[in-house]
């Protein structure tokens, strides 16, 4: 597929030292759901802003299908803007709203109609047309404000944090609902996020920023299971982090040497014996030992919390050194209040090689 965006080497500096986006390079597909994820501050909305025309780049390239238009302002790139309160205008109403877009683009009154009913009813609510937006919910309002970005049908659509102001049972139907229409308009969708899950959930691709930088870009799955580094490990999901070093190196299974003990583990490329390392598992990877039985990697400690979540349990194990890790298990139905892990107890925790990250240096996130 073809890219229909690309950013080669774009920088924005907001000044010699605040550095809003450091150097990036991306190719976004035509009709693919890109999200842009990473903490406050990481340089996602500048990014975004950049591709939608609002702000200048200090250097760099930006192409949209095949067209320079790094110095060109919103209204002449085929990109709208979804933001985050949505901007509707109050003396409106809904239909007005929607149809604002298309009278500035000089579309045939004639036509406006029709174009006004398709977008609405994509969003589920061409019954509200008459309706201001003050008599709608938060979450009809951003359908509203959707529906009024994609009746100008543009090549790509950027979202900047577009759930943000809804509550968190409205925001996951809302997460499916976006998706959907994603799928239903074959639009280019570029959304920013600092919420991993968001991110897991709607995204064909995910991009982590880190500093102004792409720290690593793939498809969620893969960063879950394949994080390059323990920024990513961190920010995606939970981990447990041990720092170590390698006692017996290769390409194939490997031994570190951590505090508590020694930990097998595949990793993805060579590494070399006497290498400064830190291990990685995901809580849900790891498990609670019963008497008696056996596994490759073993850590031995106490229990140090327990802690209900509802699906399942948390339970934190302390493994000497004052480090702990945190162990996931679902509650099965049938799983006895005797069976419930005891505070202060000795615990076995095991996690299968394959399921453990290695990571170059010491250096925790
Ligand atoms: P994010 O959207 O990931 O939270 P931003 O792109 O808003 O991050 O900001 C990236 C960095 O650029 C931050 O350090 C922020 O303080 C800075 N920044 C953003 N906008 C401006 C601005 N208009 N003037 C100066 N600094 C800015
Ligand atoms: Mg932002």
């Amino acid at each position: 597929m073809a890219a229909i965006i690309e950013l080669e080497n774009i920088s924005k500096h907001y000044s010699p030292t605040i550095i809003g986006v450091d150097k990036v390079s991306l190719a976004v597909e035509d009709g693919e759901f890109v999200t842009l994820l990473g903490p406050s501050g990481c340089g996602k909305s500048t990014l975004l802003r950049m591709i939608g025309g609002f702000e200048e780049p200090t250097a760099g390239t930006i192409r949209l299908a095949d067209k320079d238009v790094t110095w060109d302002p919103p209204y002449k790139r085929e990109v709208n803007m979804v933001f985050q309160d949505y901007a509707l205008f109050p003396h409106m109403t809904v239909g007005q709203n929607v149809a604002y877009g298309l009278k500035t683009m000089k579309v045939a009154k004639s036509e406006i109609a029709d174009h006004v009913r398709d977008a609405l009813t994509l969003v589920g609510l061409y019954d509200k047309v008459d309706q201001r937006p003050q008599q709608l919910s938060g979450g009809q309002r951003q359908r509203i404000a959707l529906a009024r970005a994609i009746v100008r049908k543009p090549k790509v659509l950027l979202l900047d944090e577009p759930l943000s102001a809804l509550d968190a049972k409205l925001r996951e139907q809302m997460q499916l609902e976006l998706k959907h229409l994603h799928e239903k308009v074959g639009i280019t969708f570029i959304m920013v996020t600092h919420d991993q899950g968001e991110a897991l959930v709607m995204s064909d691709r995910v991009v982590v920023m880190e500093k102004g930088r792409i720290a690593q870009q793939g498809k969620p799955q893969d960063l879950y299971d394949h994080p390059a580094s323990p920024y990513v490990a961190n920010f995606i999901g939970t981990t447990n982090f041990l720092p170590g070093q390698i006692a017996a190196g290769g390409d194939d299974l490997i031994r570190v040497e951590i505090g508590a003990g020694t930990i097998s583990a595949l990793p993805d490329g060579a590494r070399p014996a006497g290498g400064v390392v830190t291990v990685g598992f995901r809580p849900e990877k790891a498990r609670l030992l019963a008497d008696g039985e056996g596994a490759q990697n073993i850590l031995e400690g106490r229990i140090a919390e327990v802690i209900y979540y509802g699906l399942g349990l948390r339970v934190a194990v302390e493994i000497g050194n004052g480090e702990r890790v945190f162990v996931d298990s679902l509650l099965p139905d049938r799983l006895a209040l005797s069976a419930v892990p005891v505070v202060g107890a000795p615990a076995r925790v095991a996690v299968e090689p394959h399921n453990v990250f290695v990571f170059e240096g010491s250096v925790a996130p």
